[in-house]
């Protein structure tokens, strides 16, 4: 827990941008399942999958061992393979185009909208090639992107729209839950994110035969699940396609579980202090939050703000050290993905293919923001962000 911290010049015990919450009933539920018949593919993790379902409002939930694992099988499901083509924004965490890659299958990089830093849709267009089998949608830092303008591109076009919400857990687009806007959603539960099982993942659909797939997918390709193999009082089963070992324990669905049920609280937690800030830097000369949509719930994975540079003296790798300095454990979301060697040399990409992301990303910088985080802690980002926007201020 957090007592006990102290803000010292030398950043040992600085305010992270994101913690997990973890309280006495979460380390029960797992030393319960620790000391039960079942640790791993037993009733916890069928209870989690049922109780994301029912939150989310999805019928089919596979929870799995990551968010990059969820990806993975997503772009198994869908059929992605050498020769396809997935179009994604490069403002994600690298796992999105990763899991493409995992494949066989070629990333291709759509530009974001300045103001949200959600893939634009008129840039999603623009990238279709006959190649193209889907598109990744980021909810990037909690807000859903447009997901009516993505699903009608899609079906124009008869690609799969893909949500990667590892951000966006709770959130709402016009009255519908993320999780139910597209044909598979992916949430991650590392511990800086919503929830968290330690690492884990999950995805969600509505297709049945695609759930199918991935619960195959998720335990080594197998057809029947052991609990099947019990039932029917036989030992054999088939490898009808390759698979990976993904598979999740039931103690940590069972910490899921706990965590699942604090989740409201803690979404609201995390408006509240998105919603100090936003106060605070309305108006201000250097700090920019991004924009938020009328008609979303942002859930507030990240809070991130852009520099006003031409109001500074430095760049934003000064201001990030200085606040760093100061306690204030700042972070940068994201490199954009294709800066990155491997995807440069791999896919032969050059900077300037997406400029709005790249120019972007010279100016952003994520707060800290996690329910455990106190007004005092917040005002002492607020006031540390103030000094140092008066000290470069030129
Ligand atoms: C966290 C995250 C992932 C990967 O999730 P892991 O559980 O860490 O594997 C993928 N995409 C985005 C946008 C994320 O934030």
């Amino acid at each position: 827990m957090m007592k006990n911290i102290k803000y010292s010049e030398n950043n040992s015990s600085s305010i992270p941008y994101g913690r997990q919450w973890i309280d006495e009933d979460d380390i029960q539920a797992v030393v319960d399942v620790l000391r039960s018949d079942w640790i791993t593919t037993g009733p916890k993790v069928a209870e989690f999958e049922q109780a994301l379902a029912d939150f989310v409002g999805a019928k089919e939930t596979i929870a799995v061992s990551s968010g990059t694992a969820a990806l993975h099988a997503a772009m198994y499901a869908i059929g992605i393979g050498p020769g396809d083509e997935v179009i994604l924004p490069p403002m994600t965490f690298a796992a999105t185009a990763n899991a493409v890659v995992f494949q066989g299958g070629t990333p291709v990089f759509a530009d974001v909208d300045p103001e949200t830093l959600l893939i634009d849709p008129a840039q999603v267009e623009g990238k279709i090639s006959p190649c193209t089998k889907a598109i990744i949608a980021v909810d990037y830092a909690g807000q859903p992107c447009d997901y009516d303008a993505l699903r009608s591109i899609a079906d124009k076009h008869n690609l799969f729209l893909v949500a990667d919400a590892c951000h966006s857990l709770g959130a709402i687009y016009k009255e519908k839950n993320v999780g139910t806007l597209a044909d598979l959603t992916i949430f991650s539960f590392h511990p800086v994110k919503h929830i968290t099982t330690g690492e884990g993942g999950i995805i969600i659909t509505e297709d049945t035969h695609l759930a199918k797939k991935i619960r195959n997918f998720r335990n080594h390709g197998i057809e029947e699940d052991h609990n099947q193999r019990v039932l029917n009082d036989t030992w054999h089963y088939e490898i009808q396609d390759i698979g990976y070992n993904y598979r999740i324990t039931d103690f940590q669905c069972a910490l899921g579980i706990s965590q699942l049920k604090k989740l409201p609280k803690w979404i609201a937690r995390r408006q509240a202090i998105a919603k100090t800030y936003d106060y605070s830097f309305s108006e201000h000369p250097i700090i920019q939050p991004l924009h938020l949509k009328s008609f979303v719930l942002h859930s507030y994975h990240l809070y991130v703000v852009c520099l006003n540079l031409g109001k500074l003296k430095v760049d934003r790798g000064v201001v990030f050290k200085a606040l760093r300095k100061m306690g204030i454990g700042v972070n940068v979301h994201y490199i954009p993905v294709y800066l990155h060697p491997f995807y440069r040399s791999t896919f032969s990409i050059d900077p300037g293919l997406c400029p709005i992301a790249e120019r972007i990303y010279q100016r952003i910088l994520s707060l800290p923001i996690f329910p455990h985080m106190s007004e005092k802690e917040c005002q002492m980002v607020i006031e540390s962000i103030n000094k140092v926007s008066k000290k470069y201020y030129r």
